[in-house]
């Protein structure tokens, strides 16, 4: 970024600074109005949208279609539904005077940065925004620079929609990303890596900036003996090849007892077979590919280590070089310390991993960073307790996967190295407010015998 851009940057950054006061006073009404502005320009928005991820990731324009530009419809309209009742300020007696009275209003953090990851690049760019301009913030969004034709798209839209003292685009990667980090932010809501989520954190916090970290890792998926295993093959195979296997939320890998893990993986070749090949031949264009090079490489990294510590290729591990593709990859006798069961994976393959009991799996899951999904698959409601109960993840979904993230009326959000903090519905306008406490004091006459001097009050 040269100084002039930089300078440029800047004087958004005091625009938004400056008008944010007015913004924070906008009525229910208004806020409305903007984000309807904003729904009703996504139809315009969509073809170029399709053009641009089927360039960047080769992205489905169905899976862009209800990603990209329903789940954003669905979330304004679900915030318009209920946002007067959610900016209400909650009213009470005071506990320590039932004559005083306790407001309790949410009110805008003021300039939020939301910096987005390139999966579902306009959709997580775009959601944060709208709870942001829900609370009354003005917001300086960061797209990401690994889907470049989406983030020209998001870049020449914002402005058909939004004055730039309301929302402005900045583009760009790391540089951008770090001089954009030094500004004063009211709050920072990042979406992305645990790694590049720890540099976000640390520069917010030479600010003392609020922040949400909306992170990744492993999502383990348990599946125990009273398991439907066509049923849970199918949801795990179609959640395992939405973007390619490139969803923060996308099962990571299997705990399955030994003695059904012939008869699941069976299942799950079914199920790929029914998804992504015709008469027995791979159709690629249903399924992303891999976003870029380093990150095929890395995967083929992982296949490769796990192969050579003993792994063996269920079904799959066919690789596309031309067009950074991999066929769905099941991988079984997979060694816990080979690299695949260390990292986050974010693509399709799938490790599966044996257990005797259910609390070796359970321990197993907690040894490593808590989860941001987990999935159970079991008719068992003990066992599926003793899962919920024992573990932590920033949300699990039982006998599917994924869909605790497409109600828009939950938290989503990770835990520890998976994040913190939690959007959509009301829990993503509450995120983006400051809930302050105002206290009316009652006539009722002062209390003085807590007020100095206090050497005659200490000797009675
Ligand atoms: P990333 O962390 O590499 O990049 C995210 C953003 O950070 C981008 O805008 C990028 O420009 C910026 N960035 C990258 N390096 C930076 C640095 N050193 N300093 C400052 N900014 C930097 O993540 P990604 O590859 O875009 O996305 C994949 C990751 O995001 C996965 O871990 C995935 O699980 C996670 N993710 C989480 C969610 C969620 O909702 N929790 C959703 C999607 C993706």
């Amino acid at each position: 970024m040269n100084t002039l851009e930089k300078v440029a940057v800047e004087d958004v950054f005091h625009q938004q600074q400056q008008h944010v006061a007015k913004q924070k006073l906008t009525t229910a009404r208004e806020r409305i109005a903007l984000l309807t502005k904003l729904k009703n320009a996504l139809p315009a928005v969509k073809d170029k949208l399709v053009e641009a991820l089927a360039k960047d990731v080769g992205k489905p324009a169905f899976e862009v279609g209800y990603m990209e530009i329903a789940g954003l419809a669905a979330a304004i309209d679900q915030t318009c539904a209920s946002l007067e009742t959610w900016m209400q300020s909650e009213t009470r007696p005071s506990a320590i005077d039932p004559k005083a009275n306790i407001e309790i209003r949410p009110e805008a953090r003021g300039v939020v940065l939301v910096i987005g990851p390139w999966n579902v690049p306009f959709l997580l760019a775009l959601e944060p925004t709208v709870a942001a301009l829900a609370a009354g913030n003005c917001v300086m969004i960061k797209p990401s620079e690994l889907t470049p034709h989406t983030s020209k798209v998001i870049k020449e839209f914002i402005p058909t929609v939004f004055a730039p003292e309301v929302v402005s685009v900045v583009e760009g990667g790391v540089e951008e990303t770090t001089t954009l980090l030094q500004l004063p932010f009211d709050h920072i809501f990042f979406t992305g890596s645990p790694n590049v989520g720890k540099v976000v954190m640390a520069a917010a916090s030479k600010n003392l900036t609020t922040v949400t970290l909306e992170l990744g890792g492993k999502s383990p998926v348990f599946i125990d003996k009273s398991a439907d295993l066509k049923r849970a093959a199918t949801a795990i195979m179609h959640k395992k090849i939405i973007n390619g296997g490139q969803i923060c939320i996308a099962p990571d890998y299997i705990l399955i007892p030994e003695d059904i893990e012939y008869a699941f993986v069976a299942e799950l070749q079914k199920a790929a077979q029914r998804l992504l090949y015709n008469n027995g031949k791979f159709t690629g264009g249903d399924m992303s590919h891999v976003i870029n090079q380093r990150n095929y490489d890395r995967l083929k990294g992982l296949f490769n280590d796990a192969v050579s510590k003993g792994a063996k290729v269920a079904f799959g591990g066919t690789f596309h070089d031309d067009v950074n593709q991999i066929e769905p990859t099941v991988l079984i006798n997979v060694p816990l310390d080979s690299k695949i069961m260390q990292e986050e994976i974010f693509g399709p393959l799938l490790p599966i991993i044996h257990y005797k009991d259910l609390q070796e799996a359970i321990d197993y899951v907690n040894k490593g960073s808590k989860p941001l999904a987990l999935y159970i698959f079991s008719k068992e409601n003990k066992a599926i307790e003793q899962i919920v109960a024992q573990t932590t993840s920033g949300g699990v979904t039982v006998n599917e996967a994924m869909l605790h993230v497409f109600d828009p009326t939950v938290p989503f959000g990770g835990v520890n190295g998976s994040g913190m903090g939690a959007y959509h519905g009301i829990y993503g306008f509450r995120e983006l407010s400051h809930l302050k406490t105002i206290y009316y004091a009652s006539d009722a006459p002062l209390d003085e015998t807590l007020y100095p001097p206090f050497d005659k009050k200490q000797k009675n």
